[in-house]
């Protein structure tokens, strides 16, 4: 893929549904025409549905399996050198952070944390960091910023996530 065009930063953020799957829509664009896409997932504890397409697509999937509930995962979270490693190594085209609001919001990273990430960036990879209550600094970094807002939703009505559909 031509990546001599500088890369933006995106966040999806909001309490609707769809900040994940934008972004591993994004992912599947991405690696269709040919870009290397590499998905960080912050707190996610069990393997679900996107991965087993994400192989299927070349999409490398890094997850960090430590935090979840309420607790933070060790300190510092090994998904941060992964990162670090993916932009030093891999000539990334796409980048996406998943769930690094809710890592922020548990501890598991702190602020100076991702603004390092942000620093170590390569110039033409495109980033892209998911979650709700993304704190107004990096809303202040962002190229784009869009907010999922939930008009109706099947959990307030006590559905509970179903499998290919929520994960
Ligand atoms: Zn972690």
């Amino acid at each position: 893929m031509a990546d001599t065009e500088k890369g933006m930063v995106h966040i999806y953020t909001g309490c609707g549904k769809g900040k994940s799957t934008a972004a591993f829509g994004l992912a599947m664009r991405c690696a269709g025409n040919g870009g290397r896409v590499f998905v960080i997932q912050f707190r996610k504890a069990r393997p679900c549905g996107e991965h087993k397409s994400a192989a299927k697509l070349g999409i490398e999937v890094i997850r960090c399996e430590a935090g979840r509930g309420s607790a933070p995962c060790a300190h510092p979270c090994p998904l941060l050198s992964a990162v670090t490693g993916v932009f030093e190594k891999n000539d990334p085209d796409l980048v996406i952070l998943d769930e690094v609001m809710a890592a922020l919001k548990h501890g598991c990273v702190d602020i100076s944390e991702v603004r390092e990430l942000l620093a170590a960036r390569p110039e033409e990879t495109e980033l892209v960091m998911t979650g709700r209550d993304a704190p107004d600094e990096l809303i202040g970094r962002a190229d784009l910023v869009t907010e999922m807002k939930k008009i109706k939703h099947y959990y307030d009505k006590g559905r509970a996530a179903k499998q290919g559909i929520e994960f």
